[in-house]
C-alpha cells in the first residue's frame, strides 16, 4: 500500500515536471498569429511559411529585418520610405 502511494506520488512529481518542462519552451521559443491565415509563427519570421505574407522587411537604414507595419524602424529609430 505505501508503495503503491510512492509510485503515485513518483508520477505526479513527473507529470508536474513535464509540464513545467514544456511551459518553458513555450516561453522560448515567441510565436505571433499571422495576420493573414492567424496560424502561429516565429516572431523573427521575415515571410509568413504558409500563406507567404510579407511581415517583415530590412530596414533602409540599418537592414535589420522590421515589422513591415512599423513606420519607424525600432531599432534605429529612422522613417521608412515606401514604394520604389
Ligand atoms: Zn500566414
Ligand atoms: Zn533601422
Amino acid at each position: 500500500m505505501v508503495l503503491l502511494l510512492l509510485i503515485i506520488l513518483a508520477v505526479l512529481i513527473w507529470l508536474l515536471q513535464a509540464e513545467l518542462e514544456s511551459e518553458r519552451q513555450i516561453e522560448d521559443v515567441m510565436e505571433i498569429s499571422c495576420p493573414a491565415c492567424q496560424r502561429m509563427i516565429d516572431i523573427d519570421a521575415m515571410v509568413c511559411p504558409y500563406c507567404q505574407l510579407q511581415l517583415r522587411e530590412a530596414c533602409s537604414t540599418c537592414h535589420r529585418g522590421k515589422l513591415i507595419s512599423h513606420k519607424h524602424c525600432p531599432y534605429c529609430g529612422s522613417i521608412q520610405k515606401r514604394g520604389k
